[in-house]
């Protein structure tokens, strides 16, 4: 951690995230590599702990091996926003409209999981469904945003619905937008505590979770998988790689399919009830209508605004996180003028998994279970599938989804460096532009 210098800065702002002012993750120390376990969980994220929880309530032994602290990747350094997947009709809808249905069906299943896992294992982590309002840029955004609905409500039932310019400051305080979509069912959650919670929950069921337990030269070996872990080798009969937008380095195959995309937020300092009750009167969860995502949401306890978007580098040097800070300030701006002199506390990010297609996958490659490629939307789907990618390892029919029915391409000339994304950026950027013209 540094701490970060810029007149919009608070004077003890810090490059990490909100949420670990409240649930650091901690790692475990002095504890020894045993040199066999019945199944090797790689990452302790919200999909390697729910699957962890799966098996050891099965009765298996099971380790975690986390090259940092439990939940220190984008499981602790995300929004935190959750909610019925509307939005992926139309990603599943780039297969077919069967394909469609199951991806949004399964984005229920997925939030009620999330619901299950933290009421089953008491989990205090701020979980509260307050729905969603997604701003559009343009008049002619807003009418698109209609159309989607009604093809939404003509292929199942939907309870999303529009809310003119006219009304807007009842969702939101802000002009920028001209109405917008709001959905109901979704939620907010303390992704630090929640992740923290399923590390403790695995831990109580028996699970070892080993910190500064970087996995490598990962291979099948006579019907079982072999790796090293701080120099020892370690035998396992069942290996899941759940490290997402950090799997890189472990395979080639993976290497060649998750494009590894880099996400930042900043939060404010508390504000004062009167302007987050303008700013952000329901407190709801947030996002505009843009390509290039924005994201945000009052922090648990209503007092910060947390707002997130791209970076412009990852390096994390103190002046890197400055200018990356101060972009995401930006936009924050546009949205919220009246925030101008208002000081940031924290700025940080964290990597996301992208796929070709835009979905998750769920597959084996060469006996080693995996599940990633979330898109930027894993709360639920790490969880869901994570809890799914387990009842595949114990041969369980509930271990069914989608995401292994569908196939896990990649595209030429790429091997693991996104060098496309500046190009992608700048061309989203500018329909972006193009559309508020
Ligand atoms: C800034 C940001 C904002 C986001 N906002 C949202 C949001 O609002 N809503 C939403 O639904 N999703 C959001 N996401 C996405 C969501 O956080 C992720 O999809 C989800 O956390 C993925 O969980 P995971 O367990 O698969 O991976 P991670 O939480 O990334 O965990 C992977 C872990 O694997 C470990 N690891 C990697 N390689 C190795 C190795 N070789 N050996 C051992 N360990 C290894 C890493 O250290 C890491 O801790 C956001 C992500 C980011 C970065």
């Amino acid at each position: 951690m540094s701490s970060l210098n810029a007149p919009f800065f608070s004077h003890d702002a810090v490059n990490t995230p909100y949420w670990w002012d409240a649930a650091r993750p901690e790692a475990a120390e002095g504890d020894a590599i045993a040199a066999k376990t019945e199944v090797a969980i790689i990452g302790a994220g919200f999909t390697g702990l729910n699957a962890a929880l799966v098996l050891a309530r099965a009765g298996k032994q099971v380790t975690v091996y986390e090259a940092d602290a439990p939940g220190w990747g984008a499981s602790s350094r995300n929004g935190g926003l959750l909610g019925p997947g509307w939005a992926f009709f139309d990603t599943g809808m780039h297969y077919n409209e069967s394909v469609a249905r199951r991806v949004v069906e399964e984005s229920f299943l997925s939030l009620e999981h999330v619901k299950d896992v933290v009421a089953k294992e008491e989990i205090d982590c701020d979980l509260n469904f307050v729905g969603y309002f997604k701003g559009a840029m343009t008049p002619r955004i807003y009418d698109g945003l209609g159309r989607y609905l009604d093809r939404l409500q003509k292929a199942m039932d939907c309870d999303a619905y529009l809310v003119p310019r006219s009304e807007q400051h009842a969702e939101i305080g802000t002009d920028l937008y001209h109405g917008g979509i709001v959905m109901p069912g979704y939620a907010g959650i303390h992704p630090g505590k929640y992740v923290k919670g399923l590390a403790e929950a695995a831990r109580r069921l028996g699970v070892q979770i080993h910190s500064n337990a970087r996995v490598s030269d990962l291979k099948p070996k006579a019907g079982e998988y072999t790796f090293k872990v701080r120099g020892r080798d370690v035998t396992a009969r069942q290996v899941l790689i759940a490290a997402n937008g950090y799997s890189g380095s472990l395979l080639p195959h993976l290497k060649r399919r998750i494009i590894p995309v880099g996400s930042g937020i900043i939060a404010t300092e508390p504000l004062p009830p009167e302007v987050m009750d303008r700013l952000m009167p329901k407190r709801r969860m947030l996002a505009g209508s843009q390509r290039v995502v924005t994201y945000y949401r009052p922090s648990p306890d209503g007092t910060r605004v947390v707002f997130g978007g791209r970076v412009l580098d990852m390096s994390g040097k103190p002046k890197v996180d400055t200018a990356n800070a101060a972009y995401i300030r930006s936009l924050m701006l546009k949205v919220f003028p009246e925030l101008e002199t208002t000081k940031i506390s924290h700025y940080w990010h964290g990597q996301l998994g992208f796929t070709f297609d835009h979905l998750p996958h769920v597959e084996q490659i060469d006996g080693i279970h995996f599940s990633g490629g979330y898109n930027g939307t894993g709360v639920a789907r790490a969880s869901w599938l994570g809890s799914r990618v387990a009842h595949q390892m114990l041969g369980n029919d509930m271990g069914k989804t989608v995401y292994s029915e569908l196939k896990f391409n990649s595209r030429p000339f790429f091997n693991g460096k996104p060098w496309f994304l500046p190009l992608a950026v700048w061309y989203y950027g500018m329909l972006d532009r193009w559309d508020q013209r």
